[in-house]
């Protein structure tokens, strides 16, 4: 098979066989744009190459035909004394990875041929200076002599010579240097610099082959998920020089501002120097405006260009050029990166410029990007001259900074006095719960990314970093040690909920904003999307947050987390302590007050969107106090004898909690606590129905694992709501679904399906009871397990399909054939997870809901799910 294709005879649909690099020049040759000459090795001569590590003969004999057509079309071939053919090799895979792999610049010079070459061009200097970069490259690529070698004796001479720049060597100067790079050959296991052109090419171009295998390659390809077996092409073209002069010069550009997607053509440009000078940073370059001052008619040649390949490739583009002595060429064209807010700006663009659909922007935007773009972030500047203090998981974006409290009180004391403050503790309780909300970041050393202390965080949208298990924290003495380095209260860090990482000191952040292109493109995913998103909210301020992102309602609210206000939890610990019933009655009332106004003021925010309650879940003595001083002052406070409390608080804990007294359990043990509940519910429903507003509530109802006991609690809920309406003369349209977290529900679903209006998979218990592994205690080995490959991704993060998705699966055909239109939900953490989202789409789910700063990215989810 052919292995060698000239630009002319390729386009830009051939990057599996020419690299990304070689489809785009022939593409542009085709396009009639000013490309200099060439042809590209293919990928398969690669792998041919890789197979027998060595160039085949079939391969040889077309690079000879290639090097003469090249010659033909050129009019200069290797070695000629009066017009010698220059060229460049350079690497290119399908998929581009920038740096990575080897070019070489300048082959075909020798000794002879760069006499030729100064001469021809009247230009010595310029003919020593292409010489010497060819034998530092040469060298470096090929024999693995070191650059810093080659550098030092260009650092020497202009330091003994008193030069500022480059530019100030004199053609001697650079004679001299060639003489002492040569040198640099010849010596050890290093042969000599080859004088032969094609030698030079031969060995170039297995250079680059060999370079796909390179160590950096290989952990480039490992983060950004390329296969190893794609290979590169490399592609051999005649050189053009940008420092043949004052008339010429090299660039790089993008079409469209990649820091903010503004539409202006933005480039550095530099006079008299060669392409890498740009990209290597060894000149500071200068504003394209130079060109368009010094060089109006090439400025505007150029613009026309770039414009013209925009809409070509229907994408902004980065792109290379040069210019020989006033005439310009095109070195490369590739869509170019950018940041998220440049990455949503551009995609709206392009749709209202009417060269994208709206379903590619929609494809085009990563989902996870959207999340960065809705929270501060560290100036990268500041960031790139940090070092990482420790590391843990990444639980909740942002990026904060703040001193450093161990307790919650003592944060929420600091916090008051107006400081800045991250609260840091070995793991968190809810009843920490003021002190994170006082807080801009939560840092603890234990716990996974569905623990109490990641929840929260994302659910206030502030940062959270948990399980960076090198931290201990000494409560006692008030401070946390890590490694050898101690912190101490008060003291400065810096927080990076994105990655994970933890810095000391003050990082300087910068605000992000939501702006007109990002709210365009969600209207865009919500018209597109067949699931809803809905939000997890407990208090008006999350929901009225997931409004503001435009959220389809609530998709669960965690009523318990309502109850860990100070006054609140007074009389919930009055409640589980009480004797009898009796002793009950008086704080439920209490309660139920205050509850509904919760749900009242959740109802009157939704409007006619739906909001889905949920029944006490926790462990009750999740309530209690935890050590003597809590146990003394809770006595003082419900007038209970310190004996008595203990008492009450052994009896009540338990050695697995999260699989013991929690849930409907409490429902069957302590039924009054839902009538409250219920009770309350309904009570604001009536407020608000007086008020003009008719509130159709879901009731959901937790950890249920059978029909019986489902039909058992709807009867407890049902009994309770028929009574209040009889009493108000009122008809109430509700709806009583179940929360699917038992793998034991999930195989009766059929039944289940009887006792239910709707199920909303609680993925986080359900992964837990799955797998068999505690949501709480999952950092001491689940990044290991990551390492190891064990797991592919975190299962609280990212729907483990073949277990707990194929759970879910059984679950919705089994519930469907009961109830064909059963509305099925997921509200566990990967609710929000684009990657799972996928995966829902695919299996029938209704809706997901997830945490108010993930509503966005399951929007853009949501809607590349059904594209
Ligand atoms: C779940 O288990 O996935 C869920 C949503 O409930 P919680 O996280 O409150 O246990
Ligand atoms: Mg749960």
């Amino acid at each position: 098979t052919k292995q060698i294709y000239a630009f002319s005879e390729g386009n830009m649909n051939m990057r599996g066989l020419l690299g990304g690099k070689g489809a785009n020049l022939a593409e542009m040759t085709n396009l009639g744009l000013p490309v200099p000459h060439g042809f590209t090795l293919t990928t398969e001569a690669c792998h041919d190459y890789q197979e027998h590590q060595r160039l085949s003969d079939a391969l040889l004999t077309e690079l000879d035909t290639a090097l003469d057509q090249l010659s033909q079309t050129t009019g200069k071939t290797f070695n000629s004394q009066t017009n010698p053919l220059l060229i460049s090799v350079r690497s290119g895979a399908a998929i581009s990875m920038p740096g990575m792999m080897d070019t070489i610049l300048n082959i075909g010079l020798n000794d002879e041929t760069v006499v030729a070459l100064a001469e021809m061009t009247h230009n010595p200097r310029f003919a020593y200076d292409s010489y010497r970069r060819l034998l530092a490259m040469f060298g470096n690529v090929v024999y693995g002599l070191s650059e810093d070698g080659f550098d030092q004796i260009l650092t020497d001479m202009k330091q003994q010579k008193g030069y500022e720049s480059d530019l100030d060597l004199t053609t001697d100067d650079l004679r001299q240097i060639v003489q002492a790079f040569k040198a640099q050959y010849g010596t050890g296991n290093v042969p000599a610099f080859p004088q032969s052109p094609k030698d030079q090419l031969l060995a170039a171009i297995n250079a680059v082959f060999e370079s796909w295998n390179n160590h950096r390659a290989q952990v480039y390809r490992k983060q950004n998920h390329i296969s190893e077996d794609l290979g590169t092409a490399v592609n051999v073209q005649e050189m053009v020089f940008g420092n043949a002069g004052e008339d010429s010069g090299t660039g790089v550009a993008f079409t469209r501002n990649p820091a903010t997607g503004e539409k202006q053509l933005f480039a550095e440009y530099l006079l008299n120097a060669q392409g890498e000078d740009v990209v290597a940073g060894i000149r500071t370059p200068q504003s394209i405006d130079v060109l368009k001052r010094d060089m109006p008619e090439m400025y505007n040649q150029f613009a026309t260009i770039a414009a013209k390949l925009e809409a070509h490739y229907r994408d902004m583009q980065d792109l290379e050029f040069t210019i020989e002595h006033g005439k310009l060429y095109l070195l490369q064209a590739r869509d170019g990166k950018r940041t998220p807010y440049a990455a949503v700006k551009i995609a709206v663009d392009l749709v209202h410029e009417g060269l994208i659909s709206e379903a590619e922007a929609l494809l085009r935007i990563n989902p996870e990007s959207v999340s960065a773009m809705l929270h501060p972030e560290f100036d990268a500047q500041d960031l790139a001259k940090q070092s990482v203090l420790t590391t843990g998981l990444p639980a909740s974006p942002g990026a904060a900074t703040g001193q450093v409290y161990f307790t919650a009180a003592d944060a929420k004391t600091a916090s008051e006095a107006g400081k800045k403050v991250i609260l840091m503790r070995q793991d968190t309780s809810p009843e920490d719960i003021e002190g994170m909300i006082a807080s801009q970041a939560i840092v603890t050393s234990r716990g996974g990314m569905t623990s109490h202390a990641a929840v929260v965080a994302r659910g206030m949208g502030s940062n959270g970093v948990v399980g960076a298990h090198e931290i201990n924290v000494d409560y006692q003495s008030k401070k946390a040690v890590v490694h050898n380095q101690e912190i101490h209260e008060g003291d400065w860090v810096s927080v990076d909920g994105t990655t994970g990482d933890l810095y000391l000191g003050q990082l300087a952040t910068s605000d992000a904003t939501v702006k007109g292109e990002l709210s365009t493109l969600l209207d865009w995913a919500k018209e597109t999307a067949t699931m809803g998103v809905y939000t997890n909210a407990d208090t008006p301020q999350d929901f009225q947050k997931a409004l503001d992102f435009d959220a389809d309602g609530i998709g669960l609210t965690r009523t318990e987390h309502m109850f860990f206000k100070p006054e609140r939890l007074l009389q919930m610990r009055r409640l589980i302590l009480a004797e009898d019933a009796a002793g009950r009655k008086a704080p439920l009332i209490e309660l139920q007050r205050m509850q509904q106004d919760d749900f009242y003021q959740l109802y009157k925010l939704a409007g006619d969107k739906a909001v889905t309650i949920r029944l006490l879940d926790p462990p009750l003595h999740e309530f209690l106090p935890h050590d003597e001083n809590e146990i003394q002052a809770v006595s003082q406070q419900i007038g209970l004898s310190p004996e008595r409390l203990r008492e009450r608080t052994n009896a009540l804990k338990e050695l697995n909690p999260m699989l013991g007294h929690r849930g409907d359990r409490l429902a069957v043990t302590f039924p009054d606590i839902y009538q409250m509940q219920v009770r309350a519910i309904m009570t604001a429903v009536l407020r608000l129905h007086d008020e003009g507003l008719e509130v159709h509530p879901h009731i959901m109802i937790p950890l249920t694992d059978s029909k019986p006991e489902m039909a058992w609690v709807r009867q407890l809920v049902e009994d309770q709501l028929t009574a209040m309406m009889a009493d108000q003369k009122f008809k109430l349209d509700y709806t009583i679904g179940t929360m699917m977290e038992m793998p034991r529900a999930c195989v009766t679903a059929d039944q289940v399906a009887e006792a239910s209006d709707f199920f909303s998979f609680g993925t986080n218990d359900l992964t837990q009871l799955t797998f068999g592994y505690s949501r709480d205690d999952v950092g001491s080995f689940m990044p290991e397990y990551i390492k190891q490959g064990i797991l592919p991704a975190d299962p609280f993060q990212t729907v483990d399909v073949e277990g707990v998705g194929a759970l879910m699966k059984i679950a919705i055909e089994k519930g469907r054939s009961t109830k064909p239109k059963l509305p099925i939900g997921v509200c566990g953490e990967v609710g929000g997870d684009p990657a799972s989202i996928t995966f829902f789409n695919a299996i029938g789910i209704t809706y997901v809901s997830c945490s108010p700063y993930r509503v966005p990215v399951a929007r853009l989810a949501s809607a590349q799910a059904t594209l």
